[in-house]
C-alpha cells in the first residue's frame, strides 16, 4: 500500500554503503521510520530533498507488521534554512525534536504532537529563543502527553490556587496541591511561577521572566518530564546553557 503524508525528519542513521534510514514524525500516521534506498549515490532523486528538521511531503510503500517502510518519493515542504547558520537555535530544535523522539516509540502519536514539533521547529527557524522558550515547549509537550499539571486549584481539595498564595507540586503524581493538603511534603511553588505556567498554558507567556521565576519554573519541568516522560537530563541542561548563553 502507497501512502502519502507530511512528515518531520527527526533522525536519520546510515544503512549499508549508499543508502539511509530516516525516522519521522508524521501528520497523520505517528513516529515511522523509512528505509531510502540509495539516497547516497550520485543521482539519487532523493539528494537534497531531505534532511534533518525539514518538513517533507512523503510517498512510501507502508509494509504492513513492520516497522520499516520503503520511501518512494520525497519533496521538501519546509526546509528551516536558519539551522544552518544559527547554531543556538539549531541546539534547541535538537533539543525539543530529541525529547519528543524520545518520548514515543514507533507507531501513532498524541493528537498535536505532529503540530506542536511543528510549530516549535518554525518558530526557533524564524527568531533565535530566549532561555524561555524551552519551558514553554516542555510545558507545552507535558500538556500533549496529558502529563501536565492543573495549575488553577489544589487537585485534592480543588481550593483555588489562583490567590497568590504559594501551592505545592507532588512531582510523582503530577499534581498540585494548596499547602494545606501538601502538608509539608513536595517541591514549593511559588505564586509567581503559577502565574507564569498558567500563561504558558493559555498561550500566552510573559515576555521576559525573573532569573528566580525562570530557574523555579526550570526545574519544575525538569522535574515532571524525567519523572513521567523518562528523559534525561544531559541533552536537556546543554540546550538551557547554549540558550542562556546569548
Ligand atoms: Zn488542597
Amino acid at each position: 500500500m502507497i501512502l502519502k503524508d507530511a512528515a518531520i525528519a527527526l533522525r536519520i542513521h546510515p544503512f549499508g554503503n549508499t543508502s539511509r534510514i530516516v525516522v519521522w514524525l508524521s501528520a497523520a500516521h505517528g513516529k515511522l521510520a523509512t528505509l531510502v534506498k540509495g539516497s547516497q549515490r550520485e543521482r539519487s532523486p532523493f539528494l537534497g530533498q531531505y534532511d534533518l528538521f525539514y518538513t517533507c511531503e512523503l510517498l512510501f510503500y507502508a509494509r504492513e507488521h513492520r516497522n520499516l517502510h520503503i520511501l518512494k518519493e520525497c519533496f521538501p515542504l519546509e526546509t528551516r534554512p536558519a539551522f544552518r547558520a544559527d547554531w543556538r537555535a539549531c541546539a534547541a530544535a535538537s533539543y525539543a525534536a530529541g525529547a519528543m523522539d524520545r518520548a514515543m516509540p514507533i507507531g501513532p502519536a498524541p493528537a498535536g504532537w505532529f503540530a506542536l514539533l511543528a510549530d516549535t521547529l518554525d518558530r526557533l527557524a524564524s527568531r533565535t529563543p530566549g532561555p524561555a522558550f524551552l519551558p514553554r515547549f516542555e510545558l507545552r509537550l507535558l500538556q500533549a502527553l496529558g502529563l501536565a499539571p492543573g495549575w488553577d486549584a489544589c487537585s485534592q481539595c480543588r481550593a483555588d490556587l489562583r490567590g497568590g498564595a504559594a501551592a505545592r507540586l507532588d512531582v510523582a503524581h503530577g499534581a498540585a496541591l494548596c499547602e494545606a493538603c501538601a502538608a509539608g511534603q513536595g517541591v514549593v511553588l511559588s505564586a509567581a511561577a503559577l502565574q507564569a505556567l498558567r500563561q504558558m498554558r493559555d498561550g500566552n507567556p510573559p515576555p521576559s521572566l525573573p532569573e528566580r521565576v525562570f530557574r523555579e519554573v526550570r526545574v519544575l519541568m525538569g522535574g515532571l518530564l524525567e519523572h513521567h516522560a523518562d528523559l534525561s537530563s544531559r541533552s536537556r541542561d546543554l540546550a538551557f546553557q547554549i540558550l542562556a548563553a546569548g
